[in-house]
């Protein structure tokens, strides 16, 4: 079967663990004969990455959720930080802040500095970031085909109005969010870059060759938001033959990890599964949403989307498996039984 999973950082990662724990490891890149190796899967999961929280730092192009999703699958990821590389060592950092460079505030690891500078060579010869993730991933090996949503710049800025001053002005996500940890007067959310940055034609066909279409529980604003507002997104989505299924980031009424909330209520969505689910809307009407499934003891209702309820807390990849296939099986798609 072929799977698809909208995705951003950290909770796409997680939930990306659990799809191929479920159907075991997607060849990518794919190999050049095409045929699955060894302890390689029939199946095929294709991730959608978000690309909104890409920057420029120091010269070097930074893709943080791609990153994360590549770091998490193939091993490489700091389990404590949740992202970034492990045995991490500060030292450009540190003689960067010596020279008095800015950024100051963005963490930049000397392994890590190795994957940006590696992305930043191909594409300045003219590869696009398609090509270029492909190619990282020959080192990490994730087991899931990562695909950038676009290969144009995409990047979500933040209008805000900063300590000391009374004029709006916009920044980087990545500035609201590590530097003043999204406590700042906040007006709204704004995609800055290419404006004809597009879909990629790989991603257009994920969406297009897919059985089933998972939203993962990642932030609903800056992640599947941010892939949802590259141009072509929502239309494929809207005209896919596949069901698309949702997972809650909330638990509880309240995001696990991150910042969904501080997102959320500057677009004026509540933190709960039930406004969430509103928000991406039923796809019978003019959404996204065939399912959605939230966490037991949550409850919502939205004319149009089927609501399941399942464990959605990803403490492994085994028990995130079987929140993969409960959300499969709220739209009528049949998985593997876990063994
Ligand atoms: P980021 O790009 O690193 O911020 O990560 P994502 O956007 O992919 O995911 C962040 C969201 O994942 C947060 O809003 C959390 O509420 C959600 N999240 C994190 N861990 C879990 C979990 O175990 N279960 C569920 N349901 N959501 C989670
Ligand atoms: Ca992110």
């Amino acid at each position: 079967m072929k799977v698809t999973v909208l995705v951003g950082g950290v909770g796409g990662a997680r939930m990306l663990l659990g799809v191929r724990e479920l159907l075991g490891r997607t060849p990518f890149p794919a190999p050049s004969d095409g045929a699955p190796g060894e302890g390689e899967s029939d199946h095929s999961v294709t991730a959608i990455v978000n690309v909104g929280d890409d920057a420029w730092m120091h010269g070097v192009r930074i893709c943080p959720d791609l990153d994360t999703c590549m770091y998490t699958l193939g091993g490489g990821i700091d389990e404590e930080r949740a992202w970034g590389r492990r045995n991490e060592t500060w030292h450009a950092k540190e003689e960067l802040a010596a020279y008095g460079a800015d950024p100051d505030w963005f963490g930049l690891g000397d392994r890590d500095l190795a994957t940006h500078l590696i992305r930043t060579q191909m594409l300045e010869a003219g590869y696009r970031l398609t090509d270029v993730t492909a190619a990282l991933c020959r080192r990490w090996a994730p087991g899931v085909a990562l695909r950038p949503v676009s290969d144009e710049r995409h990047e979500t800025h933040v209008v805000i109005t900063p300590p000391g001053s009374d004029a709006q002005r916009a920044i980087h996500f990545q500035e609201w969010w590590v530097r003043y940890r999204a406590q700042v007067p906040t007006t709204g959310f704004a995609q800055v870059g290419d404006k004809d940055a597009h879909l990629t034609p790989e991603a257009a066909a994920a969406i297009d060759e897919a059985d089933v279409i998972l939203f993962a529980p990642s932030n609903p604003v800056v992640s599947i938001g941010a892939i949802l507002s590259v141009n072509g997104m929502r239309a494929a989505l809207r005209t896919a033959s596949a069901p698309i299924v949702g997972i809650s980031p909330v638990i509880d009424n309240k995001p696990l990890r991150g910042m969904a909330d501080e997102c959320l209520s500057v677009i004026g969505v509540p933190t709960t599964a039930e406004a969430i689910a509103a928000h991406y809307g039923a796809r019978c009407a003019a959404g996204l949403l065939d399912g959605w499934l939230i966490a037991d003891g949550d409850s919502a209702e939205v004319e149009g989307i089927a609501i399941g309820t399942a464990p959605l807390l990803m403490t492994d990849p085994r028990t995130t498996a079987q929140m993969v296939r409960d959300a499969c099986a709220l739209v009528g798609v049949d998985t593997p039984e876990l063994s």
